[in-house]
């Protein structure tokens, strides 16, 4: 079923009676060449490259409860590549090549609105550390456009210019950035996943990791035991948990990350903006609600709601920047289960039990990854190779302390990322 504008007339002319379910519902089989656990963006995203680029198409997603309900539709949707140091830049680069092609490769309409990021900054520090950033942007081959004062006002008006505590002294613009519809994503990669033959099954948790001789034999699940010689694990927030199940202790902290939505309001803010004395940072979505999100939760946890002192926190950054959110309505908030690794970095990577292959650590950001980690992920579990992109997310940078990409230089610490 392919989607037009062919089609959509032809539909409405007849009744909308030809459109199918965008994936089947299979009974999972006894065996298959290849399992994802975990239907979120990186799962989906690697059984549809692991089909297209590889030609590997007797596998299954094993999702344990529905398409979408994980991160990949609860996160803020920014999509951008200005990430500084190597390692995360040429991913980062790669996957927002792949986002600028995803819509016409899947057939499927995700949103995907490049309607620029601004990252503001505060104090001349602040400058030097974004021209420094923006730099390595466009050595990377990505854009990047430094704005003073007057130039952030032209774009951002609404803003609190001279707030006396922070204020605004420039900042770095990323032209290319962007917002997608986040459950879309999910529904394109599923949808293009199973029009090649991935099994996508739903409601299928994992509860066991079968390995013999230091090899992957299967798994035990909700809905019975299947085999299989290669696991891809893309379980998000789960993932210390999962891989606890082949006996494994991650360098992973689980941390909720929180973020709201107002009330639809006429078109007021066009761009992506990102406060540089505050972890805030806000975009609006189609319908309209004003979309935004904080920091952390301090303190590790599998829950995925919030707490007051946080929703506090972020919505004092909100007011302080631009006082005019204040007249809106909250509608809702949520929070997902953030996968920390100590550098900020993700995990691409094999681990010592053959054919299990490790995609965690996306901490806060990984749905702009979805696209180029389900590329990179599964050159690596039907190669054995790492994709030249993805060279630096190795395991054992943690244990060797070579190789540590910390982007944000926070050292150890988690809640600074
Ligand atoms: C509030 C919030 C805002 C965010 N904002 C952004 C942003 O603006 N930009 C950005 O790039 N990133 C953002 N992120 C991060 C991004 O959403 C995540 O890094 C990314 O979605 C994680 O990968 P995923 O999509 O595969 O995860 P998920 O969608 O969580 O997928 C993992 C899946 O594994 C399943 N699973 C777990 N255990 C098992 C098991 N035992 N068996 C079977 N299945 C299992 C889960 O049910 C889940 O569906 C945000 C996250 C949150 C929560």
């Amino acid at each position: 079923m392919r989607f037009s504008g062919l089609r959509i007339l032809k539909e409405g002319l007849t009744g909308n009676k030809g459109w199918r379910a965008h994936w089947r519902d299979p009974e999972p089989k006894a065996e298959y060449d290849a399992i994802i656990i975990g239907g979120g963006g990186h799962g989906l995203s690697t059984a549809y490259y692991l089909a297209k680029n590889h030609g590997m198409t007797n596998i299954a997603v094993l999702e344990k409860g529905y398409i979408g309900g994980g991160n990949v539709g609860r996160n803020t949707t920014i999509v951008r590549a200005n990430y500084f140091l190597n390692g995360n830049s040429e991913f980062y680069s790669h996957s927002l090549k792949l986002w600028e092609g995803l819509e016409e490769d899947l057939n499927y309409n995700v949103m995907h609105s490049q309607r620029g990021l601004i990252n503001l900054f505060h104090s001349d520090g602040q400058r030097d550390a974004f021209v420094r950033r923006g730099n390595a942007m466009v050595n990377q081959g990505d854009d990047a456009i430094l704005l003073d004062r007057e130039g952030v006002r032209k774009h951002l008006p609404y803003l609190d210019f001279d707030n006396v505590r922070f204020p605004i002294y420039g900042g770095l613009l990323h032209p290319r950035g962007g917002t997608a519809r986040h459950d879309a994503v999910a529904w394109g990669f599923a949808r293009g996943a199973d029009m090649r033959g991935v099994d996508i099954i739903q409601n299928c948790e994992v509860t066991g990791i079968d390995i013999e001789n230091g090899a992957v034999t299967g798994v035990q699940t909700s809905r019975g035991a299947i085999k299989t010689k290669k696991i891809g694990m893309t379980v998000a927030g789960r993932s210390g948990q999962v891989a606890a199940m082949a006996g494994m202790r991650l360098p992973i902290e689980s941390h909720v990350l929180q973020a709201f939505v107002t009330e639809g309001l006429k078109p007021v803010i066009d761009h992506v903006i990102s406060f540089g004395m505050g972890h805030f940072y806000i975009s609006q979505s189609d319908k309209g609600g004003l979309v935004f999100g904080g920091d952390l939760d301090f303190y590790a946890s599998y829950a995925q709601r919030g707490n007051l002192p946080m929703k506090e926190h972020v919505m004092e950054a909100g007011m302080t920047l631009m006082p005019m959110i204040g007249e809106a309505k909250v509608l809702r908030s949520w929070g997902g289960i953030m996968d920390m690794t100590p550098d900020g970095s993700p995990i691409i990577d094999k681990s010592h039990i053959d054919g299990l292959f490790l995609n965690c650590g996306w901490c806060y950001g990984g749905f702009k990854a979805v696209p180029g980690s389900g590329s990179v992920f599964s050159h690596l579990m039907a190669t054995g190779t790492h994709h030249s992109e993805a060279t630096g997310f190795r395991l054992d940078r943690f244990r060797t302390g070579v190789g540590i990409i910390d982007e944000e230089g926070t050292g150890s610490q988690h809640n600074l990322h």
